[in-house]
């Protein structure tokens, strides 16, 4: 996935290009600060290779993980919350 500014300019909004295609359109090799780091940019052998995590980036991703984790449980959560307080009946 890459950076909203680059989706935003050469992208096909909400449609689906292919990595090839998007850099043909960019009219440049990709660079590291195309894509953000986010899981599944490290995931991606592709773009793995253009960000070459560095220990630092690691690190970071990490803590982002974490607080992935963190929000997820906390919509989980909201969810339960608002579920009964639909079932409780009017007053
Ligand atoms: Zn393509």
């Amino acid at each position: 996935m890459v950076t909203k500014e680059i989706w935003n300019k050469y992208g096909v909004g909400n449609g689906m290009l292919c990595l090839e295609c998007l850099q043909k359109r960019m009219g440049r090799p990709f660079r590291r600060e195309d894509f953000p780091l986010i899981p599944i940019n490290f995931e991606n052998p592709f773009t793995r290779l253009i960000i070459f995590p560095s220990n630092e980036d690691n690190i970071l991703l990490k803590k982002r993980m974490k607080e992935y984790d963190q929000a997820y449980l906390a919509a989980k959560e909201q969810r339960k919350i608002n579920q009964l307080k639909r079932k409780e009946p009017y007053h």
